[in-house]
């Protein structure tokens, strides 16, 4: 039975679709007053991306006018999530496990753990840890928690939506993982176990007694 999980925020524990406005309203409008030196067309196709990708690699595909680019990052640092979000439907499946719980995400500290706060679930986990990937990766982080915690690989489930990310390093570490894969965008990708909705985690986990 797992009773060890590291779980990833966006798009796992919430879509960000389903809570556009309140992530990216203020920061759309933000960027729209600059001059990011793209096309309005491309710029619709970055603003589309940034919800599932990390904001600096959107910028760099995108080839955003690097003079405005400290001002972003200012602007991004400090800035927090103040609207409640909502959620996933499926969000009681992880709730409901059995043990302890960690969230392991990347991005801005300041804007992840604002947004655990308005997800209304700081209660659920026992640490949030927020992973700056310009220094460090969430293999590092997983390493990091294991040793801190004595913690057994065999107890431990990762549950995430990245393959090249949890998923991947959870791998590379003898992790047991679970790919959240709602619109299958990975076939291929490699993961223990994989799902396009999280019905079938607590059976994963070996704690199939809740339903
Ligand atoms: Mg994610």
């Amino acid at each position: 039975m797992k009773r060890i999980f590291f779980i990833d925020l966006d798009n796992t524990i919430y879509f960000t679709g389903q809570n556009e406005e309140q992530l990216m309203g203020e920061l759309y409008r933000f960027l729209e007053n600059l001059d990011l030196g793209i096309s309005q067309a491309d710029f619709q196709l970055a603003k589309q991306e940034m919800l599932r990708t990390p904001f600096l690699k959107v910028a760099k595909k995108y080839r955003f006018n690097e003079k405005v680019m400290p001002e972003v990052i200012s602007y991004l640092e400090n800035r927090s999530v103040t609207q409640p979000l909502k959620p996933s439907d499926d969000y009681h499946y992880i709730k409901s496990l059995t043990g302890r719980k960690f969230i392991v995400t990347a991005g801005f500290p300041k804007q992840q753990l604002s947004k655990v706060k308005m997800l209304g679930i700081a209660n659920d986990f026992e640490e949030v840890h927020v992973v700056d990937v310009s220094s460090t990766n969430k293999k590092e982080r997983f390493e990091m928690l294991i040793d801190q915690h004595q913690l057994n690989k065999d107890d431990i489930l990762i549950i995430g939506d990245d393959a090249e990310s949890e998923i991947k390093f959870g791998l590379e570490l003898g992790i047991t993982t679970f790919l959240l894969d709602p619109e299958n965008l990975h076939p291929n990708a490699e993961s223990t176990f994989k799902g396009t909705d999280l019905s079938s985690l607590h059976a994963v986990a070996g704690q199939s007694d809740y339903l």
